[in-house]
């Protein structure tokens, strides 16, 4: 670079541009420059999920992984010490989100979600597809124990409640309106996932 603004100096024309773009030094600057941003990128969202902005308060949550897999069995007055208050409310009370209004309903991004409140791995984004229920869905869970069926006769209704595996945290309801290959509609509520994308490299 220097020996090109010196040929700059020197010949006062804008050959040295063209010496620039020809340059192989600025390869390695590009691509450094790139891997940074992505890892930036990587660590917020990474600790974003970690983290909860409890009563507006940045709370650590000591039990989110996504490594670890022994099974949480934790009182709800614990969570509430950790998960956001909307969180808080599907999670550990049932309770469903507005329709149309999840962050995930028309989301495509290529990856990975992940339990909120914990972290267990619950859902490739391959297994996603668009819904028009106002909810994303998804035909089939990572694995067999990444989630938990439970009977739900709330709302004068007779439902199967799908639940963390890991954590027992509420997650939406199964329904047997979904795609081919299973048939079955994982109803989820956004709010209880999070999404990590396919790491680039
Ligand atoms: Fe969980």
């Amino acid at each position: 670079l220097f020996s090109n603004l010196r040929y700059f100096k020197k010949q006062n024309d804008f050959s040295f541009v063209i010496n620039l773009k020809k340059n192989h030094f600025m390869k390695p600057i590009i691509k450094l420059s790139v891997s940074v941003l992505i890892s930036v990128f990587w660590m917020n969202t990474s600790s974003a999920q970690k983290t909860q902005l409890v009563k507006g308060v940045k709370i650590e949550n000591p039990y989110y992984s996504r490594t670890k897999t022994e099974k949480l069995n934790l009182k709800n007055k614990e969570w509430k010490k950790y998960l956001n208050e909307d969180l808080y409310a599907v999670a550990r009370e049932n309770e469903t989100e507005r329709a149309f209004t999840g962050k995930y309903n028309n989301f495509e991004g290529v990856g990975t979600y992940y339990c909120a409140a914990c972290g267990n791995a619950l859902f490739k984004s391959d297994a996603k597809f668009a819904t028009t229920c106002g909810w994303p869905g998804f035909f089939e869970p990572i694995t067999k124990t990444s989630v938990i069926y439970k009977e739900d006769l709330s709302q004068n209704m007779k439902r199967v409640e799908v639940r963390c595996g890991r954590c027992d945290a509420h997650l939406g309801h199964l329904f047997d309106d979904g795609p081919l290959p299973t048939g079955i509609r994982y109803c989820m509520n956004s709010i209880s996932l999070e999404f990590e994308g396919k790491k680039i490299n």
